[in-house]
């Protein structure tokens, strides 16, 4: 088997002495993207699932990388990124918000356990999203979820196309920002150039993880750098006008 980047980096950290090796956002982020390939290929390496490692993580943990994600049991962070056990700082939620308790455990993860990637990860067909194109009261606890989504649905409805999708795709772009400015523990490790946050969307249809353009440190990148992903150049622009103030 092909040793990945980050088991590369995990050698040479052995190698010096380091107790603890933090791998580069680059590199996590290469190895999240492979192991989406092996989802999307259903061809498999389940790393890190042995006895030998449940064992090794007894006494503490090192995820490469924190996903906030949705709480869809169709999105399970670890399977479609191939990854296992002790890899990733899992914060699921529907229409992965980040509300105070959400934005604590990323913080946790980023200020104690180092982890240099944060992702925001929304996806195709999000039952919370679609709830907040929706008129009415969605009962029970649901319109607090509905209520922190309902801005990138505002902003998805001067877009041409489909409402959800491009609500899905407005609202990572939105969480991404908000924790990009998160004072005091996100924001300075952006700042600093530990910690990377990124977005991305799931398609249920093709188990593809499709990264979203990143803005550089806080702010939307140019619109001419966005023209990549469709439509996403369109967002940008309903999103400056919506919330950039
Ligand atoms: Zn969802």
């Amino acid at each position: 088997m092909k040793p990945t980047a980050l088991a590369i980096a995990a050698a040479l950290g052995a190698l010096a002495g380091a107790q603890e090796t933090v791998p580069s956002a680059d590199a996590v982020i290469a190895e999240l993207k492979a192991g989406n390939e092996h989802h999307v290929a259903k061809h498999y390496q389940h790393p890190h699932e042995t006895a030998a490692r449940q064992r090794e993580l007894s006494g503490g943990q090192h995820p490469h990388a924190t996903i906030l994600s949705c709480a869809d049991s169709r999105v399970p962070p670890e399977i479609l990124f191939d990854q296992g056990l002790g890899d990733l700082f899992d914060v699921r939620v529907a229409g992965n918000i980040a509300a105070d308790a959400e934005l604590a455990s990323i913080e946790y993860s980023v200020e104690h356990l180092h982890v240099p990637v944060v992702v925001v990860m929304g996806h195709q067909r999000c039952g919370a999203v679609t709830a907040a194109t929706e008129s009415g009261d969605p009962g029970g606890h649901l319109p607090v979820l509905v209520a922190a989504i309902r801005p990138a649905v505002e902003a998805a409805r001067k877009l041409p196309g489909d409402l959800v999708d491009n609500a899905v795709r407005i609202n990572v772009e939105n969480v991404v920002r908000n924790l990009r400015g998160s004072q005091p523990v996100l924001a300075e490790a952006v700042h600093s150039g530990t910690l990377r946050i990124v977005g991305a969307v799931y398609s249920l249809d093709t188990g593809k993880v499709t990264w979203l353009p990143e803005s550089g440190k806080g702010s939307l990148r140019s619109l001419d750098s966005a023209q990549s992903i469709p439509g996403i150049a369109t967002c940008a622009r309903a999103l400056e006008t919506t919330f950039v103030r």
